[in-house]
């Protein structure tokens, strides 16, 4: 694009000459104008979102040193390894950091020839490194991962501290960048960071419609994974876990199932997590199996899908968790898996744990949420983001707008189901409630007489797994609770007791056939390639992966898929064509342009 007197803008300039991208993605032309403009600035963008350019293309405009601040060591150096591959000069610094690559920053430092240096927050536990900083005139100071220095995100760093006294000494314009986004978080980072200054917000929206969105009862979750997987050969992946051991067992059951499977959790030891981490970031069709614990840092571009083999304990974690898939932009697909089970078991954990009473309910109020998008009526995506305060349409990359569920009026199930709740004491579970519903009668119903109450048997004509899921949208939609402190058993609510006075009607879905088939599938249809398309992406994903190996880097630094799937599908034969596909600057084209024209040429 180019402004008004039809000249390419500076910034556009280095967009296109050093990244090779065509075009900026939403959010970031506004960030880098602020940026390069001497602004303090607040950056909410999601995760893929593509914060790091909003602070490493201004670093390239100017001529002046950036100092980025990043979490983790292992990011630092996968970011700079990307920038030089672009041809930019850009150190990172940290406890890990060789003597040799010591001097030679100090060299490039002086020279005035360094356009970007990382620094790790501990750093900044040393006076003579502040003192250091201070004295070399840099442009801006970035803070990546900015919620870091709030209790109230989820990686919470002492060190990060340090970094509003920092910001106050050098006295330059700062930039902060996070994916979290929540009101709380947002106010101590704008409080400890900018000193009472007010940065200039920018808060980008929360749609990231290359991911599919899918939600599955769980049934036999471990099958339901195997098959998932199974349907994205070669791909890489994450599969949460609730626990450790369920963690362990996915990584051999898909181990068996011949998956490059590993399991990371915080029960391992740090080298050991360091270890599983860079095999999943630089091995390609890597599977991890993994708690929560796998989370910060895991900046891998070309993640293929996330699965939630258990229910994550909010809807924003589950948007986090999920959110590691399709940072390139490329279709990725997530799944996540949920029971009556889940359900009682979070409520349980948050009642449990020794959090004060507003915060507990905010909990629930956070997994209430995420049940409510597990059992919605229409798009996902749509309610998703409606959470987060954004109106959309359906977005046609849901299992919901993909396959319809029936929608039936459900007023009549569902005070069948309410007061046979109510019947049997509200002291009983899921299983009974509907074993009751339908007149199952066995031994414990019989001695219990219920099998005596007038609910009993009057819901014979729906299945089991019907009368499940509608009891689980009935929790959804609130009309009913599961109570933690009686064993889980199924209690009336007040939405309920609506329904059963014949004052609020009740719609609910019902699984057509189409959709239990593609549920059974788990999988949303992949899109193809041609396959002359596909055996040249093929060769060119193997000659990444030889560059990559020799120049001990990700393969996505070298080229992200992106980048080969358009060599595949547009061939280019020169390499003026060549530095017109996607991610290839002009440091690219000189370094790798012939060897991929070759296997292009090759490939006929
Ligand atoms: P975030 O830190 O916000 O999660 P990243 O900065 O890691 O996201 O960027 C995610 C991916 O998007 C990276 O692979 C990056 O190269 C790519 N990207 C960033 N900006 C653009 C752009 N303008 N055009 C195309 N790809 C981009
Ligand atoms: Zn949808």
């Amino acid at each position: 694009m180019r402004d008004a007197a039809g000249a390419t803008t500076p910034d556009r300039e280095v967009l296109a000459r050093v990244f090779g991208f065509h075009d900026y993605r939403p959010g970031q032309g506004e960030i880098v104008a602020a940026m390069l403009a001497g602004e303090d600035v607040l950056a909410i963008m999601p995760t893929g979102g593509g914060k790091s350019l909003c602070y490493q293309l201004p670093a390239l405009v100017g001529g002046r040193l950036t100092v980025v601040i990043s979490p983790l060591i292992a990011l630092m150096q996968d970011q700079v390894a990307a920038l030089r591959e672009n041809g930019v000069t850009a150190a990172a610094l940290s406890s890990a950091t060789a003597p040799d690559e010591r001097d030679w920053i100090l060299d490039v430092v002086r020279e005035g020839r360094l356009r970007l240096l990382y620094i790790a927050p501990e750093r900044l536990a040393s006076e003579r490194f502040c003192d250091w900083l201070a004295g070399l005139g840099i442009a801006r100071l970035a803070v990546d991962e900015a919620h870091c220095i709030s209790q109230w995100g989820h990686d919470f760093r002492p060190d990060y501290l340090r970094l509003g006294e920092l910001a106050a000494r050098l006295g330059v314009p700062v930039g902060a960048f996070t994916a979290t986004a929540d009101e709380d978080t947002r106010a101590e980072i704008v409080r400890r960071l900018f000193a009472g200054r007010r940065p200039r917000s920018f808060i980008r929206g929360f749609d990231r419609p290359n991911l599919s969105l899918a939600f599955q009862p769980k049934a036999s979750p471990r099958r339901q994974v195997l098959d998932f997987v199974a349907a994205r050969p070669g791909q890489s992946g994450i599969v949460y876990c609730a626990t450790r051991d369920r963690a362990e067992g996915m990584a051999a059951a898909l181990r068996e199932a011949g998956v490059d499977a590993l399991t990371y959790h915080a029960g391992l030891d740090a080298d050991e997590r360091t270890a599983r981490q860079t095999r999943f970031t630089r091995g390609e069709g890597v599977v991890m199996a993994a708690t929560v614990a796998f989370g910060m840092g895991v900046d891998k571009p070309d993640v293929r899908f996330v699965v939630q083999a258990d229910l994550p304990k909010s809807i924003e974690a589950y948007y986090q968790e999920i959110g590691r898939a399709g940072r390139d932009g490329l279709p990725a697909d997530t799944l996540t898996l949920y029971g009556a089970d889940d359900i009682r078991l979070a409520r349980a954990r948050i009642d449990e744990g020794d959090a004060p009473p507003e915060r507990k309910r905010a909990d629930h109020a956070r997994l209430s949420a995420l049940l409510a998008l597990a059992e919605a009526p229409a798009c996902r995506r749509q309610t998703l983001l409606a959470y987060f305060g954004e109106a959309a349409g359906p977005c046609g990359n849901c299992d919901l707008c993909r396959e319809p569920p029936e929608r039936i009026d459900g007023t009549e199930i569902a005070q069948m189901a309410l007061s046979a709740m109510l019947r049997t004491g509200e002291g009983f579970g899921a299983g009974h409630v509907v074993a009751v519903l339908r007149g199952e009668a066995d031994d414990r119903i019989r001695r219990l007489g219920h099998d005596q109450i007038r609910t009993f048997g009057v819901g014979a004509a729906h299945g089991r797994g019907d009368w499940q899921a509608w009891l689980r949208q009935m929790l959804a939609l609130g009309l009913c609770t599961i109570d933690g402190e009686r064993g889980g058993a199924w209690r009336v609510t007040e939405a309920g007791w609506e329904v059963l006075r014949g004052t609020q009607p009740v719609e609910l879905k019902r699984e057509t056939p189409a959709r239990k088939a593609a549920a059974r599938k788990g999988a949303l249809p992949a899109p193809r390639m041609a396959p002359e398309d596909e055996a040249l992406l093929r060769a060119l994903k193997a000659r990444r992966a030889e560059l990559a190996r020799e120049a001990n880097v990700p393969a996505y630094v070298v080229f992200s898929d992106r980048s080969l799937i358009e060599m595949a599908a547009r061939r280019p034969a020169t390499p003026s064509q060549m530095g017109e596909v996607h991610g290839v600057g002009a440091a690219k084209l000189e370094r790798y342009g012939d060897t991929f024209l070759a296997v292009i040429r090759e490939a006929g």
